[in-house]
């Protein structure tokens, strides 16, 4: 077994003696090593270390602050082997999903190190002789919250941004995947980043509740479902916190008879299956609008060449595979038809992993339990409407909101489309439509609680506040009632 995963507070890793949690291979079905369930007193350290080390990074210029991240942008490349295999042994991802995952951290960092650029604060005469002038100011001790499903990746969301904006942060990773966050804190140090900038609490939901009622802390940013997002927010936003917190999705992708049937079926099989389906942005609905038969078959044909355990990784956890096989059980009863079947997916030399074959289940109705859910597997539920505005009614009545997508060749069609759906980030001939740094990411709806998005130019205001300075310096100004 490996070595236990340990807090990472004030610059180093604790030797704690709290209880532990065990962490699986998910692909293997074994257990690789444990992490520790921190209790309120470590919190309490790693604020403690937060504090001081505050006092030093936020007097940091924003280019200095830069500089360590230049630094961590090339350990993360150097690193990118090594950090994407952890990533498959802990999420069971394949191997360049992985690799695609550290990748976009890398975009992400190299998002941050361009603040300096971006941010340009304003200054005015605003009456003769007086002058006013707005700066952003880094919050203080702020936390950030996330799931299992992309342990690198989500955790650079908000680590970059975050800090290189001058604040300090307590990290609380997945109990499922907190291996990933480890190391990036080890290469954090490494990059020159001061002592107590940054600090890993590991542990479940006791500590989350921590976390949102600690006075010290200014900000709270979650990902996960939508069931705990609302619970972060609520906890955070009644003590006072500004939060984002981002939940589950339902995607849909609307496809129109005239659309490409290579690409659109490579795309809709590429982003339900991919990271097996366990992606916030994965296409979980597919709505054909009319005569779409040709797309289906080759979109069947092309998942039954996926091979488990290959191209496609196993799910997070037992408990995953169960509530998925049931959620197509389930579906199945309501008389959706099967057309690819998953369930009982064995690997050859894995055959204690979690893995679940594509599954696309066609004549779904949209009031069955698995077209309003997230399944949060490599699930297709595919409806059919034989009108557009019934296919975005479908759409408009999730209660989610994060991504939609349309398939067609017609740009007015395709405009009319994503002006009408509900949410936060739509595509066009695009399965995953993932905004790329400069743009940010959020959905909209149950998607995601709070102001603003988690990433990009919008992450600014989040992780910062306007200072507005008024300055006279010449008597003989003129004179003007409001200065
Ligand atoms: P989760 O909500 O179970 O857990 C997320 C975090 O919340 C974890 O750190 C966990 O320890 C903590 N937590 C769990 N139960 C809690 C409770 N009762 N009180 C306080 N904290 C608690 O999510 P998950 O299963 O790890 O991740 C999958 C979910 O995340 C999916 O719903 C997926 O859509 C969502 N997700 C959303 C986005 C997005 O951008 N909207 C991105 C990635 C993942």
């Amino acid at each position: 077994m490996n070595k236990k995963i340990e807090n990472f507070i004030g610059g180093k890793f604790q030797n704690s003696k709290n209880d532990t949690i065990p962490i699986y291979n998910p692909q293997e079905g074994n257990i690789i090593t444990e992490v520790v369930n921190s209790s309120n007193n470590d919190l309490d350290l790693a604020i403690e270390c937060a504090r001081s080390a505050y006092q030093i990074w936020s007097k940091f210029t924003l280019k200095e602050r830069a500089e360590v991240f230049y630094e961590f942008r090339n350990q993360l490349i150097k690193n990118l082997d090594s950090l994407s295999k952890s990533i498959v042994e802990e999420n069971g991802k394949t191997l360049d999903e992985a690799k695609a995952e550290v990748l976009k951290g890398i975009e992400l960092t190299e998002f941050a190190c361009s603040m300096p650029q971006i941010i340009s604060d304003e200054i005015q005469e605003v009456s003769k002789g007086v002058e006013c002038r707005s700066s952003h100011e880094s919050i203080g001790i702020v936390a950030s919250i996330a799931p299992f499903n992309f342990p690198i990746m989500v955790p650079m969301w908000t680590i970059p941004n975050a800090l290189i904006l001058g604040n300090c942060m307590i990290f609380k990773p997945s109990e499922q995947t907190p291996i990933g966050v480890s190391k990036i804190a080890e290469l954090l140090k490494l990059s020159g980043l001061p002592d107590g900038v940054f600090n890993v609490i590991n542990g479940d939901k006791k500590i989350v509740k921590a976390i949102c009622e600690n006075e010290d802390i200014s900000a709270v940013s979650f990902v996960g479902s939508t069931k705990i997002a609302k619970i972060v927010y609520k906890m955070s936003t009644q003590n006072l916190k500004r939060c984002i917190a981002l939940g589950g999705a339902k995607n849909h992708l609307i496809v129109l008879p005239d659309a490409d049937k290579e690409m659109a079926s490579d795309d809709i099989l590429a982003s339900m299956s991919g990271c097996s389906g366990q992606r916030c942005m994965a296409a979980s609905a597919m709505v054909g609008v009319g005569e779409v038969q040709e797309i289906i078959d080759k979109l069947v044909m092309k998942a039954k060449k996926m091979i488990p355990g290959k191209n496609l990784g196993s799910v997070i956890s037992k408990n995953a595979q169960i509530r998925i096989e049931k959620y197509i059980d389930e579906a199945e009863k309501e008389g959706a038809k099967i057309i690819l079947d998953g369930r009982g997916t064995k690997v050859k030399g894995k055959e204690n992993g979690y893995f679940i074959g594509p599954t696309i289940l066609d004549h779904v109705s949209p009031e069955m339990k698995i077209a309003k859910e997230e399944v949060f597997g490599p699930v297709l539920s595919i409806m059919r409407t034989k009108e557009i505005d019934e296919a975005i009614k479908i759409e408009n009545k999730s209660k989610y909101g994060n991504a939609s997508s349309v398939y067609t060749q017609d740009g007015k069609l395709a405009d009319y489309v994503t002006e009408q759906v509900s949410a936060g980030m739509v595509g066009i001939n695009i399965g995953v439509p993932v905004p790329r740094e400069p743009f940010s990411f959020g959905g909209w709806n149950e998607s995601r609680f709070g102001v603003g998005d988690i990433t990009g130019k919008s992450s600014i205001n989040f992780w910062t506040r306007l200072k507005k300075r008024t300055t006279k310096w010449n008597k003989g100004a003129k004179k003007n009632w409001m200065s």
